[in-house]
């Protein structure tokens, strides 16, 4: 059952409502996560509270909520929703101002949180994507995980509009990541993946999907890709939460490797269903 909790009140997502001059509403200004439930168990729950801290500390937003009370709020969330695998989805806004005003005049935060019902991917089901590049215009500050998505929007839609399934956004000739998702390039069995920078978000996912290639003693690289690059991979993925690893087909209409999902992709996403299944069962 999709629930909703707003400023201390339980609801049915559609039942919550909000104020005109919720600062989130009129300027965009809040911060958000997007965390998977499988087998009724946050995934990566520290990581992604350690994330939103980050990005509340780098707005200026302060909340009463310290980590354990997020956490513990969201585990209530996961309980009274019901369901075994879910997508929660927590937004702190600046709150509600008297005004309609530039200057921080809110006093207190407002904080969402919903929990949907999800369906994971099977790995049968999975299809390669088709996506282009797109020159990436968004803000500098591509690391804190904001609610103004306007541009991420936009170049998702040109995208779509064009036939594709996504963008990969480049700055400069080289890979940031794409519209919601980071990217990962195989050239030779290497993976390799753009390093950690204010130009892009430290994907919660994209970290788990280093820590097993690591742990598969797969090479893997942190460094600029430049986005001709793209092109003569062997293998190109995307990482996200919800999408988990997805593999790419085609880049501006060109195959990447035999354009189906590659040997080391599959690898990959078998033992992100391994990481999964030992976080159900509790196992380190
Ligand atoms: N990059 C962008 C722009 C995103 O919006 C997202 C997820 O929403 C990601 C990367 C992947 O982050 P995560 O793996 O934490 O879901």
């Amino acid at each position: 059952m999709a629930i909703a909790y707003l400023n201390g009140a339980w609801t049915a997502p559609s039942d919550a409502k909000i104020s005109v001059f919720d600062r989130g509403f009129m300027f965009g200004d809040g911060v958000y996560e997007v965390m998977p439930v499988y087998g009724g168990k946050i995934f990566t729950k520290t990581a992604h509270l350690e994330r939103l801290a980050r990005s509340l500390r780098e707005i200026r937003l302060t909340t009463r909520f310290s980590e354990d009370d997020w956490s513990q709020l969201l585990d209530q969330a996961v309980v009274k929703a019901g369901e075994d695998n879910a997508l929660i989805y927590l937004q702190v806004t600046r709150g509600v101002a008297p005004e309609r005003s530039h200057a921080y005049l809110a006093a207190e935060p407002t904080v969402l949180i919903t929990v949907t019902p999800f369906t994971p991917n099977n790995e049968q089901d999975i299809v390669s994507l088709r996506v282009c590049t797109k020159e990436d215009f968004r803000w500098h500050r591509a690391d804190i995980k904001v609610t103004s998505l306007i541009a991420n929007g936009m170049i998702k839609n040109e995208a779509l509009a064009e036939g594709y399934h996504d963008a990969i956004m480049v700055r400069a000739g080289f890979v940031t990541e794409a519209t919601s998702s980071n990217v990962f390039m195989v050239v030779d069995s290497e993976i390799m993946t753009p390093p950690k920078s204010e130009l892009l978000l430290h994907g919660i996912t994209r970290e788990e999907v280093i820590r097993i290639a690591q742990g598969l003693d797969l090479k893997v690289k942190e460094c600029e890709v430049q986005a001709s690059a793209l092109e003569g991979a062997d293998e190109v993925w995307l990482s996200a939460t919800g999408m988990e690893v997805q593999p790419i087909g085609e880049i501006n209409g060109m195959q990447v490797g035999d354009g189906k999902p590659g040997p080391i992709w599959r690898q990959m996403f078998r033992a992100f269903q391994d990481e999964k299944q030992k976080a159900i069962e509790c196992i380190d």
